[in-house]
């Protein structure tokens, strides 16, 4: 925005980096922290995919109660560990889909950067929890190669930041990053796909508003919320300030049973996006990766439950209702 004053003052309350270092990462401490037992939670590292959620998320749950739509969605389960066939290590192609180290394209014209690994909080149902991080990230060289590649493509008109999380990178590198990008003449938009707005709000510095609106580039921000009570105060207050940066905010739902699957949950959910000037873009049936059978919800059950939310809700307000296919040129629409 132009006369935007950069400043490292989070919109929230507390500095982001000192919130995640304090961020739950034992099983056992998040459900006695919320009054639960200890033996609600399955193996503290599934997979290697520790747990992690920062204070400020877990403040939003209900204490006492084991089937809480926040804990459920970062509580390691016994259930992860059981097979299912359909249910594999990558269930989107994004090996396929890999033009070099951190380098995706799946869909015409526009590319897909893993900036980093780590996010701020780890969703046991992750369609990524597999993803091989470790030799399929941008590179030290701060993505030289995969910018190349994208300079390289005139057809290329929008780069998506993704991970893990963008928003974990920090304010300079995720500045040198959009500089990078801005420079590439044939390119009209940045977008995010970011789940901090919602979950570490106070990572929405009025820096950050600057970097991602102070480039030539039209930005774009994903945010990733799955029920209304993730978007606290301070979630607000975070995406009240993208918002009069310039940032266009989307948001983007994974249908989770337990979770969101029933009218009421995903109903409250459009409005409350909608009050904080998010549009509700994608509802996304599950990715079915391993581990997180136990979270899907069948497609004749979603379908319904959109057909209910299309009755109660303006257009604009009922999220697509997708699935995203290995190989295909666009995500599949089903509603
Ligand atoms: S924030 Fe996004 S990338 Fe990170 S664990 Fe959750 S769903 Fe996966």
């Amino acid at each position: 925005m132009p006369g935007w004053q950069g400043s490292d003052e989070p919109v929230g309350l507390t500095d982001w980096k000192n919130e995640l270092r304090q961020a739950f990462t034992r099983p056992a401490d998040l459900l006695a922290w919320l009054g639960l037992p200890a033996t609600l939670a399955g193996p503290e590292a599934m997979d290697g995919f520790r747990m992690l959620v920062p204070h400020g998320y877990a403040e939003l749950m209900e204490p006492g109660e084991p089937l809480d739509p926040l804990l459920i969605q970062v509580l390691p389960q016994a259930a992860e560990a059981e097979a299912h066939p359909a249910f594999v290590l990558d269930p989107v192609g994004d090996s396929a889909a890999a033009l070099g180290p951190g380098l995706l394209q799946k869909y015409q014209g526009r590319a897909l950067l893993i900036t980093t690994p780590a996010c701020a909080i780890h969703c046991r149902y992750c369609f990524r929890r597999h993803y091989p991080f470790a030799q399929a990230s941008l590179g030290a060289d701060g993505g030289a190669e995969a910018i190349a590649g994208i300079a390289a493509d005139p057809s290329i008109h929008e780069v998506i930041l993704s991970g893990g999380d963008p928003l974990m990178l920090d304010d300079p590198a995720l500045a040198a990053m959009v500089a990078k990008l801005a420079a590439i003449p044939h390119l009209e938009r940045l977008r995010l796909h970011s789940r901090l707005p919602v979950v570490l709000p106070s990572r929405v510095t009025a820096n950050l508003c600057g970097t991602l609106t102070q480039s030539r580039l039209q930005p774009v921000v994903v945010i990733h919320a799955n029920h209304p009570r993730e978007l606290g105060p301070v979630a607000a207050l975070a995406l009240g300030s993208l918002r009069a940066a310039g940032v266009t905010l989307l948001n983007q739902s994974v249908l989770l049973r337990g979770v969101n699957d029933d009218p009421d949950t995903l109903t409250a959910l459009s409005k409350t996006l909608f009050r904080h000037g998010v549009l509700p873009y994608y509802l996304h049936l599950l990715d079915r990766v391993q581990g997180a059978a136990h979270y899907e919800v069948p497609l004749p059950a979603a379908l319904t439950l959109v057909a209910l939310l299309r009755r109660r809700l303006p257009g604009y307000l009922v999220p697509r209702l997708v699935r995203e296919e290995p190989g295909t040129a666009s995500k599949i629409v089903l509603a």
